[in-house]
């Protein structure tokens, strides 16, 4: 009910259709059903429901207001993007290396290869094209990225990282002939959890002064 305050139904399903029809794996499914509890028990203990159940908001209102931040930006409703979003709060980061350890591929766009090879020329031979997208590379090893240290729990080539990485945990996504960001919705990425969090509050926000 709070989502329809803010999205219509059926643009809301095109949309979720459109992004997660590549992800539609069981392995996926249960990591989205992890991250969304991850998420839920963070929002509860922010917004609490008992003020407006008697205007009929309950626990399904929380959850459908997770789903819509996990996939649409902020952008629709006038609010910041994902990027603004996730630039102000680089605290969410907990340095735990998931990323690092459990990624793959990792991209590398060709326009970023020269660039990375010059300040690391031993990096050639880990470098391989990437058999899906002529123009991107990848490392040839990856779950555990080679450059990961996990001892000082830090990258090797920080400095000269790939954009992907520099990114995380936003990333592009194709949708038809258009790109998207969207946020990698991994369960023990500190940094995702906040950021899905953060949007579900301002959603939840919005919906019920649309309500009022
Ligand atoms: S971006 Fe997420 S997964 Fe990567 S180190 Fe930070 S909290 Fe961990
Ligand atoms: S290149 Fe560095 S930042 Fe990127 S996945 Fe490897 S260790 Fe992590």
């Amino acid at each position: 009910m709070l989502r329809d305050l803010l999205i219509d139904r059926e643009l809301f399903g095109k949309i979720r259709k459109e992004i997660l029809k590549d992800q539609n794996e069981d392995d996926s499914k249960l990591e989205m059903d992890l991250f969304e509890k991850a998420v839920l028990k963070k929002l509860r203990k922010k917004r609490s429901l008992k003020k407006f159940k008697k205007k009929g908001v309950n626990r399904s209102d929380l959850k459908e207001i997770i789903e819509l931040a996990d996939i649409v930006s902020l952008e629709i409703l006038g609010g910041p993007s994902n990027y603004q979003i996730a630039e102000e709060h680089p605290e969410w980061c907990n340095n735990c290396g998931a990323c690092c350890k459990e990624s793959s591929p990792i991209f590398i766009h060709k326009d970023e290869i020269n660039a990375l090879i010059m300040f690391n020329p031993d990096l050639k031979p880990e470098i391989i094209q990437n058999r899906l997208y002529e123009d991107h590379f990848q490392f040839k090893e990856d779950k555990p990225c080679k450059f990961y240290d996990p001892e000082i729990k830090r990258c090797k080539i920080y400095d000269s990282r790939p954009q992907v990485c520099r990114n995380y945990p936003l990333m592009m996504i194709g949708v038809g002939n258009k790109t998207r960001n969207i946020i990698n919705l991994r369960y023990n990425c500190n940094y995702a959890v906040n950021l899905v969090l953060e949007k579900s509050m301002m959603l939840f926000d919005e919906a019920i002064r649309r309500l009022e």
